[in-house]
């Protein structure tokens, strides 16, 4: 990546071209895989706060240019660990008892946290629209942790989102 006189990283474009058919990623991902992990190890050596300004505003640019609902490849084929809180909204929502919704939904993970049992995940509708979208577990309203505070300590993961996220694919490739 270039960088200006002072040091800091110039601004980067990204255009729709850019972020890649959900269908398509997969494969995408296999063939860059080895170009992704190189950037992001360069990236963990950035200025971790120029990296969020660059981060973030490539992440206000690709989420302008994506629509979500074009895509579900989170809720799909992931699941966000769930909270004691996200039980007690998912509950309300959908006026079940927290236990219940533990029994009817979750499972635990090998580290520990609850995950919903299946995937893709129960609560999305065939047209790729979240039915407890208001009550949402907070995992769900974060991902892709592209707009969240020190970047570079999500690098590893992001790394990981690259094979199931179009936006965080392109944010890697742009930054590579
Ligand atoms: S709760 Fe909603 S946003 Fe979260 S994974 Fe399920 S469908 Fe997606
Ligand atoms: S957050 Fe990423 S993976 Fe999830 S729907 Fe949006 S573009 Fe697709």
């Amino acid at each position: 990546m270039k960088s200006n006189s002072k040091g800091d990283l110039t601004d980067l474009l990204i255009c729709s071209e850019d972020l890649p058919h959900p269908g398509d990623l997969k494969a995408l991902f296999k063939a860059n895989r080895s170009f992704l992990g190189k950037t992001v190890q360069m990236l963990s050596k950035f200025n971790p706060r120029e990296l969020d300004r660059l981060v973030h505003d490539l992440h206000d640019q690709a989420f302008s240019r994506y629509d979500c609902l074009t895509c579900a490849n989170c809720c799909r084929n992931i699941s966000p660990a769930i909270s004691h809180n996200d039980v007690e909204q998912l509950s309300k929502k959908i006026k079940v008892r927290p236990s219940e919704i533990v029994t009817r939904y979750l499972k635990m993970d090998e580290e520990g946290d609850f995950v919903f049992t299946s995937a893709p995940c129960p609560f999305i509708d065939g047209e790729n629209y979240c039915s407890v979208y208001s009550h949402r577990p907070k995992a769900c309203r974060e991902y892709p942790h592209t707009d969240r505070s020190r970047f570079y300590q999500l690098l590893k993961l992001s790394l990981k989102n690259a094979e199931i996220c179009p936006v965080v694919y392109a944010i890697l490739m742009k930054l590579g």
